[in-house]
């Protein structure tokens, strides 16, 4: 693993390369849907994708936004998009027009505001959905949702002449189904579980759990919004996701550590569920 590409990890056919270390970077990307949440500082791994989805505005997850805007332009790629907190766009716009202004060079880029529950379509199948997060700036978390296409229950016992008939009678046989895939908190207290139901429905959910043991408490994660473990553990059986990837874990635990605390303490039951992602 190298700051270069990230450490990889997988669920079913998606692929993820990314960091993540509570303060120093935080950077998840979904190359399939040539997409990353948060930028970290900018690392190579993320300068080929179309649509970054920014958390919050801290350094830790943020910093990178110009230098991906100029490495864009060095290689002459299309403008990229960067969805973020309305309250993000202005303050990073002067940032780039004061870069502008040191490079003596006109930049391309697209900053989004976001709001809750806004989407956004990635393509025919697949949309991003904004929730709301709770830490010490304005914040968003972003679910990856998929749409399928399913025959409606009532049609179930027909044969397909008769679903082609009644096709040919511009009847909808079929709903749409939204899944939830994906999910990615950035920096956030626990609260933002109940804040929307999808979000415990996720396949997959990126979970910021920064502090795993009594060196720091629920109360002192609180104040600088962020998660304790111990607040996620009451929670594990009522989150239906597949997979709970923890993120964002501080520094004083080292790798070795941090695997070692989670696996003493989350109840055997969710071993299988409760990883900590590798790239750290
Ligand atoms: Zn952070
Ligand atoms: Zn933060």
């Amino acid at each position: 693993m190298s700051v270069l590409a990230g450490a990889e990890w997988s669920y079913q056919k998606y692929k993820f390369f990314g960091l993540s270390l509570s303060g120093i970077r935080t950077a998840i990307a979904m190359p399939d849907l040539s997409l990353a949440f948060d930028v970290a500082q900018g690392y190579p791994y993320l300068l080929n994708l179309k649509r970054f989805f920014i958390s919050h505005g801290h350094l830790d997850h943020a910093a990178g936004i110009p230098y991906i805007i100029s490495q864009k332009a060095m290689t002459g790629q299309p403008t990229a998009q960067f969805y973020m907190p309305t309250s993000l766009v202005e303050p990073m716009d002067q940032i780039m027009k004061t870069w502008e202004r040191i490079e003596q060079h006109q930049y391309k880029y697209e900053f989004i505001p976001v709001r809750a529950d806004d989407e956004f379509q990635l393509n025919a199948q697949t949309y991003v959905k904004v929730f709301p997060t709770q830490h010490r700036v304005e914040s968003y978390g972003y679910t990856v949702f998929e749409t399928h296409k399913k025959l409606k229950p009532e049609y179930h016992n027909l044969t397909k002449e008769e679903i082609v008939e009644l096709r040919r009678k511009r009847i909808e046989v079929s709903d749409i189904h939204h899944t939830p895939l994906v999910s990615f908190t950035g920096d956030t207290q626990i609260e933002f579980l109940d804040s929307r139901p999808w979000i415990r429905q996720s396949k997959v959910l990126f979970l910021e759990a920064t502090y795993l043991d009594d060196r720091k408490s629920i109360e002192r994660a609180r104040q600088w919004g962020h998660t304790h473990l111990d607040e996620i553990l009451p929670r594990l059986t009522e989150i239906q996701s597949e997979q709970i990837v923890l993120i964002h874990v501080s520094s004083r635990y080292s790798d070795q550590e941090a695997r070692r605390i989670i696996s003493s303490r989350v109840p055997a039951e969710f071993h299988d569920r409760v990883v900590l992602f590798p790239g750290r």
